[in-house]
């Protein structure tokens, strides 16, 4: 299958360092600015892992099975559901006291590769695509988070997270 060339603004993305090691306040987590959509292929592959994401999230499991936390928003598309502060139902508390993505944890639990389980729009953040699609920028809520500061020297390397993403979106 051919692959969608996918241009990198390379210039506006190595204004700023990013490392993404967890919040400590709900208020300032990706996890709960944004309402999050899934595909059906990703709900798909979120829903057999279940068992492992409710060890992080004990609040997922019912008496006899797991609780429907997606809503269709529009056709193909479904809304992970939040709690009342608005943090998405697969985040969860880590030892440390900083907020984590439970399917990001169990990715990591089950060796699984980035994005097998956890989804794209969230792999994605502090980056954005462009309007059209085809262009990898900041997203203009970059710096709304600790995990992300202005570079006081200009610089030509990316942020290695950063580059990370951009490799997993097929930028080169
Ligand atoms: S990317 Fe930043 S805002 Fe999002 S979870 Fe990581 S540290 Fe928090
Ligand atoms: S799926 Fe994971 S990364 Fe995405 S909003 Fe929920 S907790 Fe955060």
């Amino acid at each position: 299958m051919k692959q969608k060339a996918v241009g990198v603004d390379v210039k506006k993305i190595c204004t700023i360092d990013h490392a993404c090691v967890g919040c400590a306040d709900v208020t300032k987590s990706c996890c709960a600015k944004y309402d999050v959509c899934v595909t059906e292929a990703e709900l798909n592959r979120i829903i057999p892992v279940l068992p492992e994401v409710s060890k992080y999230c004990s609040h997922l499991k019912t008496e006899d099975g797991y609780t429907n936390v997606f809503e269709e928003a529009e056709k193909g598309q479904y809304a992970i559901d939040t709690h009342e502060n608005g943090l998405c139902v697969f985040a969860y508390t880590a030892d440390n006291g900083l907020i984590r993505c439970a399917l990001h944890t169990v990715e990591k639990d089950l060796s699984l590769p980035l994005g097998s389980v956890k989804p794209a729009v969230c792999i994605l953040f502090p980056l954005t695509f462009s309007e059209k699609g085809n262009v990898l920028t900041l997203h203009d809520d970059a710096l709304g988070c600790d995990c992300s500061s202005l570079r006081k020297k200009p610089s030509e390397d990316i942020s290695p997270d950063l580059l990370a993403t951009i490799h997993h979106f097929g930028g080169k």
